[in-house]
Protein backbone atom coordinates (compact mmCIF):
# COMPACT_ATOMS: atom_id res chain seq x y z
CA UNK A 1 0.00 0.00 0.00
CA UNK A 2 1.08 3.64 -0.95
CA UNK A 3 0.71 4.66 2.55
CA UNK A 4 1.30 2.94 5.48
CA UNK A 5 2.69 4.42 8.54
CA UNK A 6 4.06 1.49 10.52
CA UNK A 7 3.81 1.78 13.76
CA UNK A 8 6.98 0.95 15.09
CA UNK A 9 9.61 -0.50 17.69
CA UNK A 10 13.56 -0.18 16.94
CA UNK A 11 15.23 -3.52 18.28
CA UNK A 12 14.84 -5.95 15.43
CA UNK A 13 15.56 -4.80 12.24
CA UNK A 14 14.08 -6.96 9.92
CA UNK A 15 14.39 -5.52 6.28
CA UNK A 16 14.66 -2.27 5.13
CA UNK A 17 16.95 -0.12 3.21
CA UNK A 18 19.49 2.33 4.87
CA UNK A 19 21.25 3.81 2.00
CA UNK A 20 21.53 7.36 4.53
CA UNK A 21 23.25 5.80 7.68
CA UNK A 22 27.06 6.95 6.19
CA UNK A 23 25.88 10.41 4.66
CA UNK A 24 24.30 10.75 7.99
CA UNK A 25 27.70 9.76 10.14
CA UNK A 26 29.42 11.91 7.48
CA UNK A 27 27.03 14.63 8.36
CA UNK A 28 27.01 14.62 11.52
CA UNK A 29 30.59 13.95 11.95
CA UNK A 30 31.36 17.58 10.30
CA UNK A 31 29.91 19.11 14.15
CA UNK A 32 32.33 17.06 16.23
CA UNK A 33 35.06 19.04 14.30
CA UNK A 34 33.42 22.16 14.54
CA UNK A 35 35.82 24.04 16.87
CA UNK A 36 34.63 24.50 20.12
CA UNK A 37 32.67 27.94 20.53
CA UNK A 38 32.04 28.37 23.86
CA UNK A 39 33.92 28.85 26.99
CA UNK A 40 33.81 25.75 29.51
CA UNK A 41 30.28 26.09 30.76
CA UNK A 42 29.66 26.64 34.22
CA UNK A 43 26.13 25.37 36.07
CA UNK A 44 23.24 26.02 33.49
CA UNK A 45 20.50 28.15 34.99
CA UNK A 46 17.72 25.68 34.76
CA UNK A 47 18.60 22.07 35.14
CA UNK A 48 18.79 20.07 31.54
CA UNK A 49 15.79 18.10 31.64
CA UNK A 50 16.65 13.86 30.50
CA UNK A 51 14.51 11.40 30.32
CA UNK A 52 16.07 7.61 30.21
CA UNK A 53 13.36 5.30 28.98
CA UNK A 54 14.83 1.54 29.29
CA UNK A 55 13.42 -0.27 26.31
CA UNK A 56 10.90 -2.85 26.61
CA UNK A 57 8.94 -3.66 29.54
CA UNK A 58 8.17 -7.20 31.85
CA UNK A 59 5.63 -8.16 29.58
CA UNK A 60 6.90 -7.45 26.37
CA UNK A 61 10.24 -7.74 27.09
CA UNK A 62 11.64 -7.28 23.41
CA UNK A 63 14.40 -9.65 22.23
CA UNK A 64 16.06 -12.61 24.08
CA UNK A 65 19.47 -14.74 23.94
CA UNK A 66 19.25 -17.64 26.00
CA UNK A 67 17.61 -16.86 29.41
CA UNK A 68 18.37 -13.13 28.90
CA UNK A 69 16.01 -11.12 28.26
CA UNK A 70 16.27 -7.67 26.43
CA UNK A 71 13.41 -5.69 28.93
CA UNK A 72 16.30 -6.45 32.12
CA UNK A 73 19.40 -5.62 30.40
CA UNK A 74 18.21 -1.75 29.08
CA UNK A 75 16.83 -1.89 32.51
CA UNK A 76 20.06 -2.13 34.15
CA UNK A 77 22.05 -0.23 32.06
CA UNK A 78 19.48 2.45 32.19
CA UNK A 79 19.91 2.51 36.00
CA UNK A 80 23.10 2.72 35.55
CA UNK A 81 22.99 5.70 33.16
CA UNK A 82 20.56 7.08 35.60
CA UNK A 83 22.86 6.68 38.72
CA UNK A 84 25.84 8.74 36.98
CA UNK A 85 23.36 12.17 36.12
CA UNK A 86 21.47 11.85 38.92
CA UNK A 87 24.74 13.03 40.91
CA UNK A 88 25.08 15.77 39.06
CA UNK A 89 23.54 19.37 39.30
CA UNK A 90 23.67 19.92 35.82
CA UNK A 91 20.86 17.52 34.75
CA UNK A 92 17.21 16.81 36.07
CA UNK A 93 16.87 13.36 35.12
CA UNK A 94 14.05 11.34 34.94
CA UNK A 95 13.08 7.50 34.03
CA UNK A 96 9.90 5.44 32.96
CA UNK A 97 10.43 2.43 34.93
CA UNK A 98 12.51 0.77 37.61
CA UNK A 99 12.67 -2.70 39.11
CA UNK A 100 9.40 -2.35 40.46
CA UNK A 101 7.73 -1.87 36.92
CA UNK A 102 6.49 1.43 35.27
CA UNK A 103 7.43 4.21 37.99
CA UNK A 104 4.18 5.91 39.94
CA UNK A 105 4.27 8.81 37.46
CA UNK A 106 4.09 7.00 34.45
CA UNK A 107 2.18 4.00 34.66
CA UNK A 108 -0.14 6.69 35.76
CA UNK A 109 -0.07 8.63 32.92
CA UNK A 110 -0.79 5.74 30.51
CA UNK A 111 -3.95 4.62 32.74
CA UNK A 112 -5.44 7.47 33.68
CA UNK A 113 -4.31 9.47 29.85
CA UNK A 114 -5.34 6.54 28.04
CA UNK A 115 -7.96 8.23 25.94
CA UNK A 116 -5.59 11.52 25.40
CA UNK A 117 -2.62 9.81 23.97
CA UNK A 118 -4.84 7.53 21.43
CA UNK A 119 -6.54 11.13 20.41
CA UNK A 120 -2.89 12.41 20.42
CA UNK A 121 -1.36 9.14 18.57
CA UNK A 122 -4.47 9.19 15.80
CA UNK A 123 -4.34 13.35 15.54
CA UNK A 124 -0.90 13.07 14.39
CA UNK A 125 -1.02 9.76 12.49
CA UNK A 126 -4.26 12.02 10.93
CA UNK A 127 -1.91 15.32 10.18
CA UNK A 128 1.26 13.41 9.04
CA UNK A 129 -1.20 11.48 6.11
CA UNK A 130 -2.13 14.99 5.10
CA UNK A 131 1.53 15.91 4.96
CA UNK A 132 2.48 13.00 2.64
CA UNK A 133 -0.43 13.66 0.03
CA UNK A 134 -0.05 17.38 0.00
CA UNK A 135 4.08 16.47 -0.69
CA UNK A 136 4.91 18.48 2.50
CA UNK A 137 6.76 15.06 4.17
CA UNK A 138 8.14 12.66 1.77
CA UNK A 139 8.24 9.00 3.07
CA UNK A 140 11.50 6.97 2.82
CA UNK A 141 11.58 3.10 3.03
CA UNK A 142 13.57 2.64 6.44
CA UNK A 143 14.13 -0.29 8.14
CA UNK A 144 10.93 -2.33 8.92
CA UNK A 145 10.83 -2.18 12.58
CA UNK A 146 8.43 -4.54 14.58
CA UNK A 147 4.38 -3.43 14.54
CA UNK A 148 3.32 -2.49 18.18
CA UNK A 149 0.75 -3.33 20.05
CA UNK A 150 -1.99 -0.86 20.78
CA UNK A 151 -0.31 -0.90 24.76
CA UNK A 152 2.79 -0.40 22.84
CA UNK A 153 1.92 1.96 21.25
CA UNK A 154 0.23 3.70 24.18
CA UNK A 155 3.38 3.44 26.11
CA UNK A 156 5.37 4.71 23.13
CA UNK A 157 3.12 7.83 22.11
CA UNK A 158 2.27 8.79 25.94
CA UNK A 159 6.17 9.24 26.43
CA UNK A 160 6.37 11.38 23.48
CA UNK A 161 3.77 13.07 25.13
CA UNK A 162 4.78 13.86 28.47
CA UNK A 163 8.33 14.51 26.79
CA UNK A 164 6.38 17.16 25.50
CA UNK A 165 4.17 18.59 27.93
CA UNK A 166 7.36 18.37 30.39
CA UNK A 167 9.57 19.97 28.23
CA UNK A 168 12.14 17.23 28.25
CA UNK A 169 15.27 18.83 26.65
CA UNK A 170 16.82 15.00 25.75
CA UNK A 171 14.99 11.73 25.54
CA UNK A 172 17.26 8.61 25.70
CA UNK A 173 15.70 5.19 24.29
CA UNK A 174 18.04 2.19 25.47
CA UNK A 175 17.98 -1.04 23.50
CA UNK A 176 19.51 -4.10 22.39
CA UNK A 177 19.82 -5.67 18.80
CA UNK A 178 18.42 -9.22 17.86
CA UNK A 179 19.16 -10.46 14.15
CA UNK A 180 16.94 -13.51 13.28
CA UNK A 181 18.64 -16.36 14.72
CA UNK A 182 17.09 -20.10 14.97
CA UNK A 183 16.43 -20.05 18.32
CA UNK A 184 17.50 -18.61 21.70
CA UNK A 185 20.60 -20.00 22.09
CA UNK A 186 21.84 -19.01 18.49
CA UNK A 187 24.42 -17.12 17.85
CA UNK A 188 23.53 -14.39 15.32
CA UNK A 189 25.55 -12.87 12.25
CA UNK A 190 25.75 -8.98 13.13
CA UNK A 191 27.79 -7.21 15.82
CA UNK A 192 28.08 -3.65 16.75
CA UNK A 193 26.42 -0.78 18.25
CA UNK A 194 24.45 1.59 16.29
CA UNK A 195 22.68 5.44 17.32
CA UNK A 196 19.04 5.91 16.00
CA UNK A 197 18.51 9.56 14.97
CA UNK A 198 15.61 11.48 13.50
CA UNK A 199 15.00 11.78 9.98
CA UNK A 200 15.56 15.14 8.40
CA UNK A 201 12.30 16.07 8.17
CA UNK A 202 11.51 15.78 11.50
CA UNK A 203 10.97 19.51 14.00
CA UNK A 204 13.71 17.37 16.23
CA UNK A 205 16.24 16.24 13.98
CA UNK A 206 18.61 18.60 13.74
CA UNK A 207 19.81 18.60 17.81
CA UNK A 208 19.43 15.42 18.00
CA UNK A 209 21.45 13.91 15.15
CA UNK A 210 24.26 16.33 17.22
CA UNK A 211 23.42 14.73 20.45
CA UNK A 212 23.46 11.05 18.63
CA UNK A 213 26.68 11.99 16.80
CA UNK A 214 28.24 12.54 20.26
CA UNK A 215 27.19 9.22 21.91
CA UNK A 216 28.22 7.74 18.43
CA UNK A 217 31.81 9.00 18.86
CA UNK A 218 31.71 7.86 22.26
CA UNK A 219 30.48 4.31 21.57
CA UNK A 220 33.00 4.51 18.67
CA UNK A 221 35.80 4.62 21.27
CA UNK A 222 35.46 1.30 22.24
CA UNK A 223 32.92 -1.02 20.01
CA UNK A 224 32.42 -1.91 16.18
CA UNK A 225 29.13 -0.58 15.08
CA UNK A 226 26.60 -2.53 13.62
CA UNK A 227 28.10 -4.96 10.92
CA UNK A 228 24.35 -5.17 9.32
CA UNK A 229 24.59 -3.41 5.84
CA UNK A 230 21.45 -1.65 6.40
CA UNK A 231 22.83 -0.11 9.81
CA UNK A 232 26.18 0.51 8.38
CA UNK A 233 27.99 3.70 9.36
CA UNK A 234 26.47 3.29 12.90
CA UNK A 235 24.47 6.49 13.01
CA UNK A 236 20.92 5.79 10.89
CA UNK A 237 17.99 8.49 10.14
CA UNK A 238 14.48 7.35 10.66
CA UNK A 239 11.16 8.87 10.62
CA UNK A 240 8.82 5.56 12.06
CA UNK A 241 10.19 5.03 14.46
CA UNK A 242 7.75 6.44 17.85
CA UNK A 243 11.16 6.99 20.27
CA UNK A 244 11.88 9.33 17.65
CA UNK A 245 8.90 11.17 17.40
CA UNK A 246 7.49 9.32 14.17
CA UNK A 247 4.32 11.34 12.60
CA UNK A 248 5.82 14.42 14.20
CA UNK A 249 4.95 13.09 17.81
CA UNK A 250 8.41 15.29 19.68
CA UNK A 251 8.39 19.29 19.58
CA UNK A 252 11.49 20.71 18.28
CA UNK A 253 13.33 21.37 21.33
CA UNK A 254 13.14 17.67 22.71
CA UNK A 255 16.23 15.73 21.09
CA UNK A 256 15.62 11.97 20.52
CA UNK A 257 18.20 9.16 20.35
CA UNK A 258 17.59 5.52 20.27
CA UNK A 259 20.69 3.63 21.00
CA UNK A 260 20.82 -0.58 19.94
CA UNK A 261 24.38 -1.06 22.51
CA UNK A 262 24.88 -3.91 20.36
CA UNK A 263 23.01 -7.30 19.31
CA UNK A 264 21.96 -9.43 22.77
CA UNK A 265 23.89 -12.70 21.65
CA UNK A 266 27.40 -11.07 21.65
CA UNK A 267 30.51 -12.29 23.54
CA UNK A 268 29.89 -8.99 25.81
CA UNK A 269 26.94 -10.20 27.00
CA UNK A 270 27.09 -14.15 27.71
CA UNK A 271 28.25 -13.83 30.66
CA UNK A 272 27.19 -11.54 34.60
CA UNK A 273 30.68 -10.65 34.75
CA UNK A 274 30.72 -9.77 30.97
CA UNK A 275 27.32 -7.95 30.85
CA UNK A 276 28.32 -5.94 34.18
CA UNK A 277 31.32 -4.71 32.66
CA UNK A 278 29.62 -3.84 29.69
CA UNK A 279 27.14 -1.69 31.56
CA UNK A 280 29.68 0.14 33.17
CA UNK A 281 31.28 1.07 30.13
CA UNK A 282 28.61 2.20 28.23
CA UNK A 283 27.01 4.23 30.60
CA UNK A 284 30.38 6.01 31.00
CA UNK A 285 30.51 6.51 27.59
CA UNK A 286 27.27 7.47 26.86
CA UNK A 287 27.33 10.07 29.57
CA UNK A 288 30.24 11.01 28.36
CA UNK A 289 28.27 11.92 25.22
CA UNK A 290 25.75 13.51 26.61
CA UNK A 291 28.10 15.56 28.80
CA UNK A 292 30.37 16.78 25.38
CA UNK A 293 26.76 17.77 23.58
CA UNK A 294 25.43 20.01 25.99
CA UNK A 295 28.81 21.30 27.65
CA UNK A 296 31.58 21.29 25.06
CA UNK A 297 29.90 22.16 22.00
CA UNK A 298 27.81 24.94 20.49
CA UNK A 299 24.38 24.20 20.08
CA UNK A 300 21.63 26.20 21.09
CA UNK A 301 21.31 26.03 24.81
CA UNK A 302 17.87 24.23 25.81
CA UNK A 303 15.03 26.94 26.58
CA UNK A 304 14.19 27.74 30.11
ZN1 LIG B 1 14.58 -3.34 21.82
Amino acid sequence: MWFQLLEALACYNCTMIMKKSLSALFVFSAFLFVPFLQAKAALPLVPIKVLLVPGHDDDIWGTQYGDMKEADMTLALTTRIYNILKKDKRFDVHVTRDSQGYTKEFADYFSLQRDEILAFKENAKKEMKDKVTSGDFIERENVVHNTVTENTSVILYGINKWANENKMDMVLHIHFNDYPRGWKWTIGKHKGFVVYMPDEQMANWMESGKLAAYIYVQLAKKYISSTYEKELGGLVPDQKLIALGSNGTLASGVRSVLVEYGYIYEKRFRTNSARLQSYKDMSALTVQGINNYFFNSPHPKPSP
